[in-house]
């Protein structure tokens, strides 16, 4: 039996196309583009301004089902993962991270990954494939069925690297920022990456959402111990990329990531260094403190050792923070997520 086309991660103009496929007219996706992404339907039988006969037609060809919620974790400071079961029976984990005036969810883009960090759970497991457009999609629906509240800010910090499958982050971008879909405002959305600045990079500015860079340390030879990418998308290079992001995205400043590791990116000289390099760029730091999962090599510093490189930073003009970790109990945090043995 064909599978039914999935519709939630179609943006408009290509949910039409895909109605005149199977018969139905671009008004017709007019209408349920709304039901979709404005009232959350999950039927298309409450669709009730369409005529039978086309709920009928949508129902047996299309579908704008979520994934199955395999296991649900909650750790003790109120994060939540969830373990999602697509239907081919991969996994992903998403995260949601309640505070007191927002809830931020953490979307995966790609099964397992391919960039291999040393300090990433999720780095240990095969890269099996991208995530299709509607199975990110899925994963904001999965938390806007469960929440209470609203979903007020999205990271695209989950398994895999985000930029290596852009064409389906850029639609599933496209939905998130249209005010006739979720309406999102572009500085309530992170893309995070491990610094892929390749064609699409330039492209992606155009969303105008905040993007974060994984820089974990100040040079090469450190940077690659930690990251093979660093091989093809050096410092020097990421750097330049990311004043050219400002440029054209027209956004403020650019977060840079570093995962501060015991005795191997947290000294005094290492924090100079890095203050040095970002010296011109306007930015702002986020020092993570690591965040262990079975089998990893590295230890993390001392909230001591964060406050001195914080310190540094902060006495040279570098907006800085340590990043609070949410979820470490529950393998939720920063770092830890995994859907395989
Ligand atoms: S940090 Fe991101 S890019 Fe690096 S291995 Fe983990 S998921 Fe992939």
């Amino acid at each position: 039996m064909q599978s039914k086309i999935n519709l939630l991660g179609l943006p408009l103009e290509q949910l039409k196309l895909k109605f005149l496929e199977i018969g139905l007219c671009a008004l017709d996706a007019k209408r349920v583009f709304p039901w979709i992404h404005v009232k959350s339907a999950r039927s298309f039988d409450v669709m009730s301004d369409l005529p039978q006969k086309i709920r009928k037609i949508l129902g047996e060809k299309c579908s704008i089902d979520r994934p199955e919620r395999v296991v649900l974790q909650k750790s003790l400071d109120g994060t939540q993962k969830a373990l999602l079961k697509f239907e081919d029976c991969n996994h992903i984990e998403t995260v949601l991270i309640p505070e007191e005036n927002r809830n931020t969810i953490c979307i995966s883009s790609q099964i397992g990954c391919a960039i291999g960090c040393k300090f990433c759970y999720t780095g240990t497991q095969n890269f099996i494939r991208n995530l299709s457009s509607s199975e990110i999609m899925s994963q904001i629906f999965f938390w806007k069925d469960s929440l209470e509240g609203s979903i007020t800010n999205i990271v695209f910090m989950g398994m895999g690297e985000p930029l290596l499958n852009y064409e389906n982050l850029s639609n599933a971008l496209e939905l998130l920022l249209n005010n006739k879909a979720h309406n999102f405002s572009k500085n309530k959305i992170t893309v995070s990456t491990s610094g892929i600045i390749g064609e699409s990079f330039n492209d992606f500015a155009k969303f105008g959402v905040k993007l974060a860079i994984s820089l974990h340390a100040s040079s090469d030879e450190k940077r690659s111990l930690m990251m093979p990418i660093n091989k093809k998308y050096d410092i020097e290079t990421i750097l330049k990329a990311a004043k050219k992001y400002l440029k054209n995205s027209n956004t403020d400043y650019i977060t840079f990531e570093y995962l501060l590791l015991k005795n191997i990116n947290d000294s005094s000289i290492d924090a100079q260094n890095l203050a040095k390099i970002l010296h011109k760029i306007p930015c702002k730091v986020n020092l993570i403190l690591f965040n262990k999962w079975p089998g990893s090599i590295f230890q993390e510093s001392s909230m001591e050792k964060a406050n001195k490189f914080s310190h540094i930073l902060l006495s040279r003009g570098i907006r800085t923070i340590i990043r609070k970790s949410r979820g470490n109990d529950i393998l939720a945090a920063c770092g830890q997520l995994k859907s395989y043995a």
